[in-house]
């Protein structure tokens, strides 16, 4: 494919609940819509099971089922797909150039549905137990761990959130911190502080994740400043290490905050540059799931529908 001639309304660039909900408010609005789904299509969901807290779905469906069917929705509307992964955007002028591996793209609007990923340690038995009974997201997996114990690694906001919402459903959460002081916001620190189901372990790392066939029975922790170590029993790990937005192929053409997620305009989803708008968790440090990606996705398709109308 080389550059096609002619420029799309909006080019997608996800295909997460954000790119899909953007591409079926597009469509709808009449604007030609192409959604480049990258290497996860339907995206982070499709690595979990039952979703019980995506509205609509009294009988919880799962990640894959549920992004299937909103593929399907933007499909039957008429979006286009292309599987493929961008590699650059060219912001400087419009329309915009998309560079995917097929060729060169071009779009009057773009919208930046690319998600965050959450890090992990890299140990490779935390790799094995992903998904039975390591996980980075509490308010997806806390609730199977109703009267259990379990363990929160990191020592910012993430991992103070982590660990209060696990307290509504665990016995005992252990916030495992390699440092002797959390890096969490005061109140958040505060918060902890004050929760008697949290049990903080200063100075420790996750050096292995155990388990078996049934998953995670245990983990066992080393102090960086001795190298002793100590195994203890619970059965979830809860990896709170922070996210990371996808926003490499954008080349530093629009503005991020601190935390490198892409800056938007408050009650919008336009980016520092005009026509380029952005959605879900790539935009979102605070609230990371599908609802709210699905409702900032609505947004950016209203949002470039109308930028298309106000030009010339
Ligand atoms: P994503 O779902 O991350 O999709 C990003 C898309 O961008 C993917 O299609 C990817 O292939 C594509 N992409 C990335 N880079 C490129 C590129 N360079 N070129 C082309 N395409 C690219 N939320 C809930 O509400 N409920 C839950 O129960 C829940 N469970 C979860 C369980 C797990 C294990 C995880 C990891 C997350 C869970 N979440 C849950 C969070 C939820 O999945 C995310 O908030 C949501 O998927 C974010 O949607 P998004 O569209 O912004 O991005
Ligand atoms: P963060 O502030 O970067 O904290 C990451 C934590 O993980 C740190 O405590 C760090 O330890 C630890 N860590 C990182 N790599 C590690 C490793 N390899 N092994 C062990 N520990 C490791 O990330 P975050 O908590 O996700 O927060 C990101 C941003 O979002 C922040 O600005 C935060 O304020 C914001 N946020 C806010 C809220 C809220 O306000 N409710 C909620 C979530 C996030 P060290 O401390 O030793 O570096």
């Amino acid at each position: 494919m080389g550059a096609t001639g002619y420029a799309k309304d909006v080019i997608i660039i996800g295909g997460g609940p954000a790119g899909y909900a953007a591409a079926i408010y597009a469509v709808r609005a009449g604007r030609s819509t192409l959604l480049i789904e990258g290497l996860q299509p339907g995206g982070q969901l499709t690595t979990t099971t039952d979703v019980e807290n995506y509205p609509g779905f009294a009988i919880p469906i799962t990640g894959p089922e549920l992004m299937t069917a909103m593929r399907d929705q933007a499909k039957r509307v008429g979006t286009e797909y292309i599987n493929d992964v961008v590699e650059s955007v060219d912001l400087s002028q419009r329309p915009f150039k998309v560079r995917v591996g097929m060729g060169e793209l071009e779009a009057r609007t773009l919208i930046i549905a690319t998600g965050a990923t959450a890090k992990y340690l890299g140990l490779e038995s935390e790799q094995t137990f992903i998904g039975r009974g390591v996980s980075a997201c509490a308010t997806c997996d806390g609730f199977f761990y109703r009267g259990r114990r379990v363990a929160v690694i990191g020592g910012g906001d993430t991992a103070a959130e982590e660990a209060l919402y696990l307290t509504n459903h665990a016995k005992e959460v252990l916030l495992v911190h390699r440092r002797g002081e959390l890096r969490a916001s005061q109140i958040m620190a505060g918060r902890v502080q004050k929760n008697n189901k949290i049990t903080p372990k200063w100075h420790r790392e996750l050096d292995e994740v155990l388990g078996d066939e049934t998953g995670v029975t245990g983990v066992r922790l080393r102090d960086p400043r001795t190298n002793e170590t100590e195994v203890l029993d619970l059965d979830g790990v809860f990896v709170a290490i922070g996210h990371r937005p996808n926003t490499d192929f954008l080349g530093g053409q629009l503005a991020l905050n601190d935390a490198g997620y892409l800056i938007t305009a408050p009650d919008s989803t336009r980016t520092s540059v005009d026509g380029v708008f952005a959605a879900g968790d790539v935009q979102d440090s605070v609230f990371r799931q599908a609802v709210t990606a699905a409702g900032t996705g609505a947004m950016a398709g209203i949002e470039a529908s109308r930028f298309l109308e106000e030009q010339p």
